[in-house]
């Protein structure tokens, strides 16, 4: 129980909710959006409801264990493509909170089932397994004061603390659901992952949950209803090499990919200046032996993003229109030996799109955020949901809670303020958009 015991008939939730003014009055939003009346109801009789009420209570309770499985599960290493032994140890954690069946698919995601009253659709609810770190980083959490520092603490393991903490909250408050929820661990969202798990998830003949219900990110405001699409490219330049004097004339993959860069940026420049915001970026470039050898391979990675899917496909198509006119003039002046050959590796691929803010999922994110006294603010942004919201599947991606920076880096830390928050408003937003069934009898 927590210490202010609900002596009188107001519920727990609105005591919580009292409590909240401080929290209420940081600036939040600066792109107000309107909630429609019936969601606003929909969230005030769901936190009047007692078992609701019982669950969000709990979702506080539970914030100290919480914070322990947090240090748990940082500690256990995800580098990208290896996330198996954190995934191990999230699926018997679905088990132990009281899923109804539990399982591994095919690429990796760990699944936990918990049956609705009539399960006619499937919310899917996640956090993703992976973190950018590689085999060898250090996991282990450094507390200073009430400051965990660790790599990935943050991004998005905490995510999956939510993920399991509604579970548990749901399970010991006995709030039965109307739809079917997956609790699920998702593998690769980060970098070269491409969003692997997701793509799995909603490939032609897979689960494909009719809502997806994403923690990743920050606090309470940010709600994530536009997915920022994106292509990446490693490019190869390769021909026969030689000595830069005693083979001159041969055919210069360095050359071929300089110019292709600058046709590429010539087209590119015009195409980004107006309409929907796109972005292109050559990240890394190498090759090459030494400085009087002709290289025998020339490569770089390229990085292209737009709001808008039809924007991301035309500058796609001058990517590679660049890369081929490089080549072919490259080897037009060569003066001796074989032609240079390029392979346009695609090694990245996020789509894009966008949720009317009318849909419901988009409505109830809003509507449980604003129930404590957060203006919720719509945002674009490369995560799990960009899958599900470029198949016009609703859904979107929620804050972890708590306050944290740094993501991404070694120094990534996270602090315990107010978190359970987060937890109670992603509670409510699974509840809202399963349907609330009762108590289970
Ligand atoms: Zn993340």
């Amino acid at each position: 129980m927590p210490s202010t015991s609900p002596s009188t008939c107001m519920s727990p939730f609105a005591i919580v909710l009292a409590g909240l003014t401080a929290f209420a009055s940081t600036p939040a939003s600066s792109s107000a959006q309107t909630v429609e009346p019936r969601y606003s109801e929909e969230v005030r009789a769901l936190t009047a409801n007692a078992a609701v009420s019982a669950a969000l209570e709990r979702a506080e309770e539970l914030d100290p264990w919480a914070l322990e499985l947090l240090i748990e599960l940082t500690e256990i290493p995800a580098p990208p493509f290896m996330e198996d032994e954190r995934g191990e140890r999230f699926a018997e954690l679905l088990t132990e909170l009281g899923a109804d069946s539990v399982w591994t698919d095919g690429e990796g995601n760990v699944i936990g089932l918990r049956r609705g009253s009539r399960g006619e659709r499937t919310i899917g609810f996640g956090g993703h397994l992976d973190t950018v770190f590689p085999e060898g980083t250090d996991v282990t959490v450094r507390q200073v004061g009430d400051t965990l520092f660790a790599p990935g603490v943050g991004d998005d393991t905490r995510g999956l603390v939510v993920v399991l903490s509604v579970l548990r909250a749901l399970e010991e408050a006995e709030v039965e659901t109307e739809d079917d929820v997956l609790f699920v661990g998702v593998v690769g969202e980060e970098g070269l992952g491409d969003l692997r798990g997701m793509k799995y998830l909603y490939r032609d003949d897979g689960l494909r949950p009719d809502v997806w219900i994403d923690v990743d990110g920050g606090g309470l405001s940010r709600i994530v209803s536009m997915g920022l699409g994106s292509v990446r490219y490693r490019v190869t330049f390769q021909g026969p090499g030689g000595h830069s004097w005693g083979a001159f004339g041969t055919a210069n993959p360095a050359h071929a990919m300089s110019r292709a860069v600058r046709y590429f940026q010539d087209v590119a420049d015009t195409l980004t200046r107006s309409g929907p915001r796109t972005s292109y970026n050559v990240g890394r470039i190498g090759g090459g032996t030494s400085v009087n050898s002709v290289p025998f391979e020339s490569w770089m990675e390229v990085d292209m993003r737009s709001e808008s899917p039809a924007s991301l496909a035309r500058i796609e198509e001058a990517f590679l229109a660049a890369m081929d006119r490089g080549l072919r003039e490259e080897n037009e002046l060569r003066r001796e030996g074989p032609a240079l050959t390029v392979d346009n590796d695609r090694i990245g691929d996020r789509p894009s799109g966008e949720m009317d803010p009318s849909t419901p999922v988009v409505q109830r994110a809003l509507a449980t955020t604003a129930a404590f006294g957060v203006q919720g603010e719509l945002a674009r942004s490369s995560t799990d949901s960009n899958v599900p919201i470029a198949l016009g599947v609703p859904a979107v991606t929620i804050g972890r809670g708590g306050v944290g920076s740094n993501g991404h880096a070694p120094n990534e830390y996270w602090i315990d303020r107010d978190a359970y928050l987060a937890v109670q408003r992603a509670l409510l937003l699974v509840v809202a958009e399963a349907g609330f069934a009762g108590p289970i009898s």
